[in-house]
């Protein structure tokens, strides 16, 4: 049954504010909409299922590549307003809104596709890709298409001095007084909590590790309470470290690839191309199409979330910095999650505990 806090998410989800901020996230919706028209054959003729359809636009774009019906599952109010909005487009012979959860609403038959737009900020927060999952053991037919396919959580250690100053250093001299005694107060505020914040690829020290890949086809519920990483950079500059950036890529390929294909990063992540334009110019047009939120990529709304260390840590070139990291869901909502992150480089060491509400 949902909780209280189910019920508070779904809430927020009833303002039109949340739906325009992702909607104008331009690389977000046309990215959809590409991929909805790149699988085309696959769905023109079948049957969808849209898992939080919100306004209703990834099922219209389903509708308009020929969609015999589309299941559009929110449990939020907004659901009644992607009725209104399928009447107004003509769209009711094929667009079916269910108002409420995927968990609990019946749907009579199989689907041939599974579409969702289900990624919170450090892909995982939020955790609704458990509805996907929940929707994909419920309804999918053997064989179907799941959009996005896979997805990718990364992380990297980042060097951010105009941040540290702006937050940190500016309390040295406030008008001519010395404030200094606001650092403690003003550290714990500026970093106990991850930030979600937009940074470029000039702020990253070197190329990113993989923390989760998730298989859209294969991962089960289980799996995503807890995942735990071991990471090992080598910074390529001598810079201050001030904390780790994660941030994620999801793919929208065919049913068919073998997921073991698709462990494989490409080679544009690899090569961390600070040049984000590179991507948009795959040299094979048949690839899998990419929602990056990379540094390194054109700005989305999801920007990238950043844990920052309460001090800089001065690292020479070469250097290597080790640890774990752990995403957890929280014990008291399961839709807050825990991060426990474990460093150490040049001789010390530490653990931070964070909680992304
Ligand atoms: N598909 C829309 C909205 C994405 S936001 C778009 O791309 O613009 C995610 C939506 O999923 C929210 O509207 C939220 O209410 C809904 N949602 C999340 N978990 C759900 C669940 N378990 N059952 C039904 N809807 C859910």
């Amino acid at each position: 049954p949902p909780t209280d806090f189910d019920m508070a998410y779904f809430h927020s989800y009833a303002h039109v504010g949340i739906h325009e901020e992702m909607i104008k996230d331009r690389v977000r919706t046309e990215t959809y909409r590409a991929a909805i028209m790149q699988h085309q054959s696959s769905i023109a003729g079948k049957v969808v299922v849209d898992v939080g359809c919100g306004t209703g636009i990834l099922s219209i774009f389903c509708a308009q590549a020929g969609a015999k019906r589309v299941y559009a599952v929110d449990a939020s109010d907004i659901a009644v307003q992607a009725n209104e909005v399928v009447k107004a487009n003509n769209l009711s012979d094929i667009v079916i809104v269910l108002h409420g959860r995927v968990e609990d609403v019946e749907i009579d038959e199989e689907v041939d596709v599974i579409i969702s737009e289900w990624m919170g900020y450090m892909l995982l927060y939020e955790s609704m890709l458990g509805s996907v999952i929940t929707a994909r053991d419920r309804w999918l037919k053997q064989g179907g298409l799941i959009l996005p396919s896979n997805a990718t959580l990364y992380m990297a250690p980042i060097t951010h001095s105009d941040r540290y100053s702006e937050s940190i250093d500016f309390w040295r001299n406030v008008y001519g007084i010395d404030m200094s005694a606001m650092l403690p107060l003003a550290k714990q505020c500026a970093f106990e909590e991850p930030c979600v914040e937009t940074i470029t690829g000039e702020n990253v020290l070197t190329w990113p590790h993989v923390v989760k890949h998730v298989d859209c086809y294969t991962i089960t519920i289980n799996e995503l309470e807890s995942v735990t990483t071991r990471y090992k950079f080598k910074s390529m500059m001598r810079a201050p470290l001030h904390g780790f950036a994660f941030w994620f890529d999801v793919e929208f390929s065919g049913p068919c690839v073998s997921p073991t294909i698709n462990h494989t990063p490409s080679p544009l992540v690899e090569n961390n191309s600070i040049d984000g334009s590179q991507r948009k110019k795959r040299a094979n047009p048949n690839e899998a199409l990419v929602l990056s939120t990379a540094p390194e990529d054109p700005p989305t709304h999801w920007q990238q979330t950043l844990i920052y260390f309460y001090d800089p840590i001065e690292v020479e070139q070469d250097q290597l910095i080790e640890g774990s990291v752990t995403l957890s869901q929280s014990k008291e909502n399961a839709r807050f999650m825990n991060i426990h992150l474990e460093y150490a480089s040049g001789g010390r060491s530490f653990i931070k505990e964070s909680v992304m509400r």
